[in-house]
């Protein structure tokens, strides 16, 4: 819904005369009575088809990363890709924050649950999920991309589960990280929280099965390894006919930086070649094959494909709609 201001009405009618548009008159007056109600921000929801799957991109909000924390450049050149992108925000490039929904009828399964208030400004995906009238308990099964606390903390609120009939997968190798003490010993700061997370989630959903490689967790729906960013770090490729797509969670930031260089990094990354190779090896196939791609950190809804812009890949956002 859009709001338009009062003021910004006054200004549309600026030269014309109010007696000459009556509709207008009347919206005046009746406006001259009311207060300016206070404008209420909605959570967006973005709707796309793929196949027999409906996919729903629920935004949790977004947080603002320093120049410095992206890898591979300098910070000043990070900010003039930013500027020349106009994406500069006051030292920042702001990435969003989108989890995925699928159903197709039988079925309800998200790709990761957001940040959740523990990551910049988030923590609006519940209002998603309350626009489309889906209740935490007919959520069948969550799918972890890693165990990074922005991709978790969703799971959890006030200390209880919040899907209490999901299944919860993760791959095997970032469950054994981020449950491993010696290592959230050694880790820095930053990275404390997604140990904690991680360890909340692992008491309040003992259950959480430990994915081993690429395989299919659903008719249509399989897992992808891209592994780097962290050790188990994985994709989810959805796939119906000739129709596919791929979620690829961690691989790609903004639009600023990728896909058109594969060799910009992010500070979080645990195993920064491998994250390199894992887009080296990554982005020519997506551009080749065409394929629709599904991003965690890209703007809302994080839905587009790589295509080719002179000798550079260029991220272009696909077209969705508020109901697929
Ligand atoms: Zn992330």
């Amino acid at each position: 819904m859009t709001y338009i201001s009062r003021r910004a009405f006054g200004l549309s009618l600026a030269g014309a005369s109010a007696a000459a548009l009556p509709m207008a008159a009347a919206l005046s007056q009746g406006g001259a009575a009311r207060t300016t109600p206070a404008a209420k921000s909605i959570a967006p929801l973005a709707q796309i088809r793929v196949g027999r799957f409906e996919v729903t991109a629920l935004s949790d909000g977004y947080a603002d990363m320093p120049f410095g924390y992206f890898t591979g450049r300098t910070p000043t050149e990070i900010e003039a890709s930013a500027t020349n992108a106009f994406a500069a925000r006051n030292g920042n490039i702001r990435l969003a924050f989108n989890q995925f929904l699928i159903r197709d009828g039988s079925m309800s399964i998200l790709i990761d649950a957001g940040p959740n208030g523990h990551v910049g400004q988030s923590g609006r995906m519940p209002e998603g999920l309350n626009a489309l009238g889906i209740k935490r308990s007919d959520i069948d099964a969550v799918i972890l991309t890693h165990l990074h606390v922005d991709h978790i903390a969703g799971l959890v609120a006030g200390g209880r589960k919040v899907f209490p009939n999901a299944e919860i997968y993760a791959d095997r190798r970032d469950v054994t990280h981020w449950t491993d003490a010696a290592k959230r010993a050694a880790a820095p700061a930053f990275l404390k929280s997604s140990f904690d997370t991680a360890a909340l989630v692992m008491r309040l959903y003992p259950k959480l099965n430990r994915i081993d490689g690429e395989r299919e967790i659903s008719r249509g729906i399989s897992i992808v390894d891209l592994t780097g960013h962290t050790p188990g770090h994985i994709g989810v490729r959805i796939a119906d006919g000739a129709e596919s797509l791929t979620m690829v969670s961690d691989m790609m930031f903004h639009p600023t930086l990728h896909p058109g260089a594969a060799d910009i990094g992010f500070v979080f990354e645990q195993d920064p070649a491998a994250a390199r190779a894992m887009r080296e090896r990554y982005f020519p196939r997506a551009l080749e094959e065409k394929t629709l791609i599904a991003a965690t950190h890209m703007p809302f809804p994080g839905l587009g494909r790589i295509v080719r812009d002179g000798d550079r890949n260029r991220w272009l956002p696909t077209e969705w709609g508020f109901r697929a």
